[in-house]
């Protein structure tokens, strides 16, 4: 099957660095395989949503070169389709509905007994949980290694849909990583840990297991994550080639001065770059990097 990668933003803030680390990543592993590049807003938790970002996010990435190869995928449109996924969890006897409080599951170390609710709360509305199985799932992160995590020990049932009805991204990632025949999965370290559980989603829905690869993440001085929620500087979408230059050293890929355009630079990189030999390990940078 032809590789198609993808690049799936939440409209929680503008692009800022650490996300273009990402974009420009998974758009390289797509044109060095010779595949397409897709791209999908992950827009479907409106609470999280800030107004204006998407449509900032699908105006800068053009500015960098970065133009997908299909429409944008909306999850804010994917409604029927995560519907349809839920039906076919409960039906097959892997949901419960849950009216545990956080008091609640703190009383119980956060897990939930045998697949089943404890909740004080009758009277509210359920959230619909996952029960995690007591297996160890295993994968290659073509970045990171060999991985593995036991989901009832290390993750416990996870909500797929909140009680405010709201699916979660879990869902609506597997969901859409098989409508769009994504082939890998080149995203930043943080969703590592939501791997598993992705895998597991698509085994109890019969869908196909991506690869996946792992990037570093971008830390502020204080060694947090760069996010855009936490007012991550936006990049600039009028002067791009400063940024991406910075972008390039992060991921360790030799930068052509004097590269005439975005387009030039890209095909620069593009020729250079080797997927297996991305750095993998976390690491500041301020704007003075490197
Ligand atoms: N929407 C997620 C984010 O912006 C990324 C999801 C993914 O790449 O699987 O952090």
């Amino acid at each position: 099957m032809d590789y198609r990668g993808r690049f799936a933003p939440s409209p929680t803030g503008r692009l800022h660095f650490g996300s273009l680390v990402a974009a420009l990543a998974s758009w390289l592993c797509a044109r060095q395989a010779g595949g397409q590049w897709l791209l999908r807003m992950e827009d479907l938790d409106p609470p999280r949503e800030v107004a204006g970002a998407a449509s900032s996010i699908l105006a800068t990435l053009p500015a960098f070169g970065l133009v997908a190869d299909e429409p944008v995928l909306f999850q804010s449109r994917r409604r029927a389709a995560y519907d349809a996924a839920f039906e076919q969890l409960r039906a097959a006897g892997h949901l419960f509905a849950c009216t545990c409080s956080r008091t609640d599951l703190a009383a119980t170390g956060g897990r939930h007994v045998d697949g089943r609710c404890v909740g004080t709360g009758s009277g509210r509305a359920p959230a619909w949980r996952l029960r995690a199985p007591d297996v160890d799932i295993d994968f290659h992160d073509a970045l990171q290694g060999p991985q593995r995590q036991n989901l009832r020990q290390q993750v416990g049932d996870f909500v797929i849909r909140r009680a405010d009805g709201i699916y979660s991204y879990q869902l609506g990632c597997v969901v859409d990583d098989a409508f769009q025949q994504v082939t890998e999965v080149v995203r930043g370290h943080d969703l590592l840990d939501s791997t598993p559980r992705q895998i597991w989603l698509q085994r109890c829905l019969g869908l196909p297991t991506p690869t996946y690869r792992h990037l570093p993440l971008v830390l502020d001085e204080h060694g947090h994550k760069l996010s855009k929620s936490a007012q991550a500087l936006p990049v600039d979408a009028t002067d791009p080639l400063p940024a991406l230059r910075c972008v390039a050293q992060f991921l360790a890929l030799p930068w052509r001065d004097g590269v005439a355009d975005v387009h030039a630079a890209l095909a620069a990189l593009l020729a250079q770059v080797q997927p297996d030999r991305l750095p993998r390990h976390n690491r500041r940078w301020t704007a003075k990097s490197p």
